[in-house]
């Protein structure tokens, strides 16, 4: 059966007894039937899970653990029954690259300089020292290459940069898509356009390339790096890759906090809302030790002349009358 979340937009595909009250991406309990959309296009791969929902929950369960004691306490508190595996689509994009670069490049070379100074004695005095210098010159240049297994989101409920947290995938493992695959778990359709999904590939394309160009830069250093670049022979391919999500609404009016466990690798990626409660106490307790010392101090010198200013008058007071001929001395003499 095909489900609709109101809340993220996610548009999923269950079976009948798997049925789930509340969206696995966003805990939404705004989940609604819907008839199958039939212009929707079929992955043509699938990368399957290779971990299980156990192993996904106690890695959860250590990395909640390892988050700081600022997280919402909702969120400790939330289920991690909760988690789902959903295949989540997900495009693959290829691409053959031609790119037009220039850059400044710098060689370092040592020169030995003389140079004047005062020595101890306050003399003037010529000495020399072995100085780096850089030398820049201008290089432009071609690059071709072939651009593979960029992987960008094809669901509206999953940002991109989420899923790429949690990448890579091993290709290696992708298998032909077949809908027995998807038999015992939820499944979401594409909700995002092919147009869609080819700008953000080829923005990730021409980041790889950017990096790829830095990193085969000769010299000891290089500035201004341009390039442009023009892609063609692009493919796009759907396929479906293994995710295990879990949702925990927290707070009612404010956003679900969510990670995401790669099904294959276990790596996990989510931002676990902080309390500003807690925080707030925090930092007036670190505050107040910090100022301790301070104010220890502070009272201390105030307090004795307050004290002092009754006791010491009281001092000489008595010393004079009662104790600077000690009578009893004398009158025991
Ligand atoms: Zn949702």
């Amino acid at each position: 059966m095909q489900l609709e979340c109101e809340t993220c937009g996610a548009s999923l595909r269950v079976e009948a007894d798997k049925r789930t009250a509340v969206c696995p991406y966003c805990a939404s309990p705004s989940v609604v039937e819907r008839p199958p959309a039939h212009d929707r296009p079929l992955p043509h791969f699938v990368l399957g899970f290779t971990t299980t929902k156990e192993s996904a929950q106690g890695a959860v369960k250590a990395w909640l653990g390892k988050r700081s004691f600022f997280v919402e306490s909702g969120v400790k508190a939330g289920t991690i029954d909760a988690i789902r595996g959903v295949y989540t689509p997900a495009y693959l994009y290829s691409a053959m690259a031609q790119t037009r670069y220039a850059a400044q490049i710098g060689e370092n070379y040592q020169e030995t300089e003389t140079y004047t100074t005062t020595d101890e004695k306050g003399n003037t005095v010529t000495r020399t020292r072995v100085v780096t210098r850089t030398e820049h010159r201008h290089l432009e240049g071609q690059h071709a290459t072939y651009v593979m297994d960029v992987l960008v989101v094809a669901s509206r409920a999953v940002p991109n940069a989420e899923l790429e947290a949690v990448e890579p995938f091993d290709l290696r493992t992708m298998r032909r898509y077949t809908p027995a695959v998807l038999s015992g778990w939820i499944a979401e359709e594409p909700t995002m356009t092919q147009d869609e999904c080819y700008a953000l590939a080829r923005r990730e394309a021409l980041e790889k390339i950017g990096r790829d160009l830095s990193g085969f830069m000769p010299g000891d250093s290089h500035h201004g790096l341009t390039y442009e670049t023009r892609l063609d022979r692009e493919t796009l391919e759907l396929l479906y890759v293994p995710l295990w999500v879990l949702a925990i609404r927290h707070h009612p009016s404010k956003p679900p906090f969510r990670v995401l466990i790669n099904g294959q690798t276990g790596a996990i990626h989510g931002k676990p809302p902080l309390s500003w409660v807690k925080i707030t106490l925090a930092v007036v307790l670190v505050l107040l030790l910090i100022a301790a010392p301070f104010v220890l101090a502070a009272v201390r010198d105030s307090d004795p002349p307050g004290r002092g200013g009754a006791a010491r008058p009281a001092v000489p007071a008595a010393a004079p009358g009662g104790g600077s001929r000690p009578a009893p001395t004398g009158g025991a003499r």
